[in-house]
């Protein structure tokens, strides 16, 4: 599959860019990639079909502003992305895809359906953990009420197409060097959609479509992680003359937690202890996706000691088995000393102009503890 890149990458231009700023970048590099500029170099004709793709969405108002909301997916006309498997229900089966989505273009003939919308949505970190039920109110065509999603004039209904009998599709024949080779393509008369319509519907102007939107349910299961996808099967565009919608991607994205982060499963808290509670020990309250925790310091815990509180991780999202929370210790060296702390600190010794013995470097514990060695 082909990675589709960012059309604003493609134009170099921010996302902020006015028809002016686009209108200069696509001269530029239009006139840069021209076939007439670069004879026999496809890499060269891929960029200007590239940019010229770009151009025509980004310059058109209404095509831009469903590319910023939607990617890819939400410019129609467009090739939309597809993983490439069928599915029947709605919210009861979910795709995990980890890593950056990737709108792809499909080369080739697509069966006919509806476009694939892409919605990105952020959650929070206890969401990701988990889990929540969202409803989302999604900008989307509709079916046209006035001709049923036929696109013919209301009392008038689609007639089958006479040069490829209804099937979209014409055989050619044709001779090469290895023999005569039969060659399946489009059907020029009604594009390949087997059916003609002789008086479009005014409301919907042909399309079967109006814009509208709609609201529907989804189900965020514990244990997504941003990059995460879940798949509504038909809850995309509706397909052209009621033929099979397309697909909703909702692609999550996980706002980070002020003190927590998030380790595969596990989850890592960074602890400050003063050097007195590092030295002498204490009863420390820290916070948890479960709320509250109390974990108990022993005497002499050196910098970059990890605890392990079993069980309040992350949910895996197949299993459902909760990973730890990895309490990594960093001890707070006092700046602001009164006379009677230096005093106190001084009497502990220790300043003897050579480093001081320990048995094992806090990195490496640390590295340990998460399971990175
Ligand atoms: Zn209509
Ligand atoms: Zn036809």
């Amino acid at each position: 599959m082909a990675v589709k890149r960012d059309y604003y990458e493609v134009l170099g231009v921010s996302r902020g860019a006015t028809g002016e700023d686009l209108k200069r970048a696509y001269r530029k590099l239009a006139l840069q990639y021209h076939p007439d500029r670069n004879p026999n170099d496809p890499q060269a004709e891929a960029r200007f079909k590239e940019v010229n793709e770009a151009y025509e969405v980004l310059s058109d108002q209404s095509k831009r502003q469903r590319y910023d909301t939607f990617g890819h997916a939400g410019t129609s006309g467009m090739p939309g992305f597809d993983f490439g498997q069928g599915f029947g229900g709605i919210n009861d089966i979910f795709d995990m895809f980890f890593g950056a989505a990737t709108a792809g273009a499909r080369g080739g003939t697509r069966p006919q359906r509806g476009s694939d919308l892409r919605l990105d949505l952020r959650i929070s970190f206890e969401e990701a953990a988990f889990g929540v039920d969202r409803e989302l109110t999604i900008p989307r065509a509709e079916s046209c009420q006035e001709c049923q999603g036929t696109g013919a004039e209301k009392g008038t209904s689609p007639q089958t197409c006479s040069q490829c009998q209804g099937t979209g599709q014409v055989r050619r024949a044709a001779q090469s060097m290895f023999g005569q080779i039969i060659n399946v393509v489009a059907c020029s008369r009604c594009r390949g959609e087997g059916t003609i319509i002789e008086k479009p519907c005014r409301a919907c102007n042909g399309s079967g479509h109006i814009p509208g939107q709609k609201t529907v349910r989804v189900h965020i299961p514990a244990g997504v992680d941003s990059g995460s996808q879940i798949r509504l099967s038909g809850e995309g565009e509706p397909g052209p003359r009621n033929s099979r919608a397309g697909d909703l991607y909702i692609v999550l994205q996980v706002k980070p937690h002020p003190v927590l982060q998030r380790n595969g499963t596990d989850i890592v808290y960074e602890l400050p202890l003063s050097v007195a509670q590092a030295a002498l020990g204490d009863t420390v309250e820290i916070p948890t996706v479960d709320g509250p925790e109390k974990i108990e310091i022993p005497a002499g815990t050196q910098y970059g000691k990890t605890f392990r509180i079993h069980g309040h991780g992350i949910p895996h999202l197949r299993s459902g088995r909760r990973g730890d929370q990895i309490v990594f210790v960093r001890v707070v060296i006092p700046t602001n000393l009164t006379e009677e702390q230096r005093k106190a600190l001084r009497d502990l010794g220790g300043i003897n102009g050579k480093p001081q013995h320990i048995e094992k470097g806090f990195f490496d514990k640390f590295k340990h503890a998460i399971g990175l060695e």
